[in-house]
């Protein structure tokens, strides 16, 4: 059962994933087989050219992530490839930018044993959670280029806990627990589950889940249980696709991460009525960096102003 005021993050999510927009339903049966070309740049008026790697299949309109009140009816198919996010599925919309596309300041505020126990200040959050080992420490460091902000989370006693850290004095990074141990006793595990579901179904202020998945290997089916169990719930996400940097060469049976992130949403496709946004990622080169942070402006933006 959802409180009341949970209403209007659900509702969002609804209008993010599951209700197609009308005008772009008028249009998908038309042009959804032609390929879209992709944007080299992360804004929506740069230069027209190709730019995802040449082995990454080329998007249909059916596959990208259109925000809410963003109409893209009236472009031209080869000006909305100018504003797909470089290595997403991701439209950029107006509400895009602002401030806050960058980090200016990051500090570790306080970590919490159960949701009712998080800050209640009402700022907006987005929630890192993954497989352990995924690198969802990396990526958050480097989010806000701080080498070691993230090690917080990694401190004895805080590994099981969630914990927040304010960006910009207006938003919050929230570190969740690791899930996917191996030799984690089956306590801990229906623990975690339990933890970390409750928060998900009850913290109003969540814009978004950021569901890391590793691409430099195939899919895994307790990342795949875990993206069916956000999609049949109406939790917002965004699949953010880690160590898009580790190339295996093919001739050695090793997979491109290109090729595991597209049997990803493959395999996911069934659990979503539109496709949820994804973004291919690196720490090590800073791929999909600014990508995660426009989009995540986008979403806070729409979700302040809704
Ligand atoms: P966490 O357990 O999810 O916090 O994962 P960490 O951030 O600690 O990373 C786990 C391992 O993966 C470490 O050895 C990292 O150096 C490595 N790693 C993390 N991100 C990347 C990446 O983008 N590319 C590569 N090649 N390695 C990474």
């Amino acid at each position: 059962m959802f409180a009341s005021h949970q209403l209007p993050r659900i509702q969002l999510f609804s209008r993010f994933h599951f209700h197609k927009p009308k005008r772009l339903l008028s249009i998908t049966s038309a042009i959804a087989s032609k390929p879209i070309p992709a944007s080299i740049s992360h804004f929506s008026t740069a230069i027209a050219a190709p730019t995802q790697p040449q082995e990454s299949p080329p998007l249909s309109l059916e596959s990208l992530f259109v925000p809410p009140d963003t109409d893209v009816s009236s472009l031209h198919i080869s000006s909305l490839g100018t504003r797909i996010l470089k290595g997403s599925n991701i439209v950029l919309s107006n509400y895009a930018g602002g401030d806050g596309a960058e980090v200016v300041n990051s500090e570790f505020v306080k970590s919490s044993v159960a949701t009712e126990d998080c800050p209640s200040d009402g700022m907006p959050e987005f929630a890192l959670v993954g497989r352990s080992n995924v690198g969802k420490s990396s990526l958050l460091n480097s989010l806000v280029r701080r080498k070691r902000l993230a090690l917080t989370s990694k401190k004895p006693g805080k590994t099981q806990c969630i914990n927040h850290f304010r960006i910009n004095d207006c938003w919050y990074l929230v570190d969740l627990p690791g899930y996917g141990y191996a030799a984690a006793p089956h306590e801990l595990r229906t623990d975690w589950d339990k933890f970390t579901k409750d928060y998900f179904l009850n913290r109003p202020t969540l814009v978004s889940v950021f569901l890391l998945i590793d691409a430099s290997i195939p899919p895994k089916q307790i990342d795949l249980t875990y993206a069916s169990w956000l999609g049949q719930n109406q939790i917002p996400m965004t699949l953010i696709f880690t160590k898009c940097d580790k190339r295996k060469k093919k001739r050695n049976g090793g997979r491109r991460p290109e090729e595991n992130v597209q049997e990803f949403q493959e395999l996911i496709r069934n659990f979503f009525q539109t496709a949820p946004p994804w973004i291919m990622t690196s720490s090590v080169t800073n791929q999909g960096r600014e990508e995660i942070l426009l989009h995540m402006s986008q979403l806070r933006n729409y979700w302040l102003k809704h």
